[in-house]
């Protein structure tokens, strides 16, 4: 079978569990009429041979997410034993943690403090923050912001961008940063997963994705800070693309590229929003279906609309596994491609 090559970053879903019931959440197996083949959770010895195993691909850069990766019984095992192979290679670099916050504790704070966890929390607004998962506790995340920064800890307050959310999006990342996080990671919501059901009531449309964009442009310029968007916009989707100084934002789809995911029982995915198992990390070539894979790797996806546009080496019309979910293909048009 035709080998392929692996991006250098991996995102690890440590479970399919999760405490928060948001609905803006892509992970494939909460989509009520897709069916995802859930496979058996892998125990510590697993992860230890999987993360060996990546290391021995060439992986530099290891994420943890889930579900709520602080319900997985072995996380600190986990990420000690990142930290020791890391470094034993000598590849040691900060892992990415993203957590809802709802079991935060100080003694997850001092491990993650221990093996360099960059900690990502999600904040989806605080007067809608119950709306949008299900659970009070907006103030809660706040306050696991302060004590990381007692710490001395760098953190990400990571908001994803709703119709229902956007009236209060300079409060919830300002309250962010003044509560202790040193950076803003926004991701405008992408259809997908549990989000399907509530697509109507949560998608942007182009003025509110352009006001996304300058409210977190002044937020960033006001506090001195510097942030990212998540998902992929398509570029002639923002209407001023050159004035955004300290947010900046991708173009270009990173799925099997930059990155790739595999899920709790091993199985390997092109991105954390993509329903499509392409491979099994235990099996000796890794990718099986090479084909969807390539689309991505290859960038074999442009729309017709893109074919003759001048931006089309720097541009892949935002999310190309949305358009796949939302219209069958990736080679489709984005949600919010115009
Ligand atoms: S978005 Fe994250 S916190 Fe929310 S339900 Fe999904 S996995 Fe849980
Ligand atoms: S590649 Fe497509 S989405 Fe991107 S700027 Fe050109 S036409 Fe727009
Ligand atoms: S498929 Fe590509 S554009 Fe869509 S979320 Fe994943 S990395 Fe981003």
């Amino acid at each position: 079978m035709e080998k392929t090559t692996l991006p250098k970053s991996v995102v690890l879903e440590l479970t399919y569990q999760c405490n928060h019931k948001c609905k803006f959440c892509s992970c494939p197996w909460y989509a009520r009429h897709v069916s995802y083949p859930m496979g058996q959770k892998l125990n510590l010895e697993q992860w230890k041979y999987v993360i060996d195993k990546l290391y021995d691909c060439g992986i530099d850069n290891i994420s943890i997410s889930g579900g709520e990766c602080l319900l997985k019984d072995c996380l600190s095992d986990i990420l000690l034993h990142i930290k020791d192979e890391s470094w034993k290679r000598g590849k040691p670099s900060d892992i990415v943690l993203i957590s809802n916050g709802l079991i935060m504790s100080m003694e997850y704070l001092q491990l993650f403090k221990y093996c360099n966890v960059h900690l990502s929390m999600s904040l989806p607004g605080i007067e809608t923050f119950k709306w949008h998962t299900g659970i009070d506790n907006a103030e809660g995340v706040l306050y696991w912001f302060q004590e990381a920064q007692k710490l001395g800890m760098n953190t990400t307050v990571n908001v994803t961008v709703t119709k229902k959310n956007i009236h209060e999006l300079f409060e919830t990342l300002s309250l962010g940063l003044l509560n202790g996080a040193s950076s803003v990671l926004i991701n405008r919501f992408l259809p997908g997963g549990r989000g399907l059901e509530y697509m109507d009531e949560m998608l942007l449309d182009n003025e509110e994705l352009n006001g996304m964009l300058n409210i977190t442009e002044e937020v960033l310029t006001l506090s001195n800070r510097n942030g990212h968007t998540g998902t992929e916009i398509p570029l002639c989707a923002i209407q001023s693309p050159e004035k955004y100084k300290r947010l900046s934002y991708g173009t270009q789809c990173a799925a099997a590229k930059g990155f790739f995911v595999i899920d709790p029982a091993g199985q390997v995915r092109i991105c954390n929003h993509s329903p499509r198992i392409v491979g099994n990390i235990f099996d000796d070539n890794i990718i099986s279906d090479i084909a969807y894979w390539k689309t991505f790797a290859q960038r074999q996806y442009h729309p017709t609309m893109c074919q003759s546009c001048k931006s089309i080496k720097m541009c892949d019309c935002g999310c190309r596994e949305v358009a796949n979910i939302l219209y069958g293909s990736p080679s489709e048009k984005d949600s919010s491609a115009l």
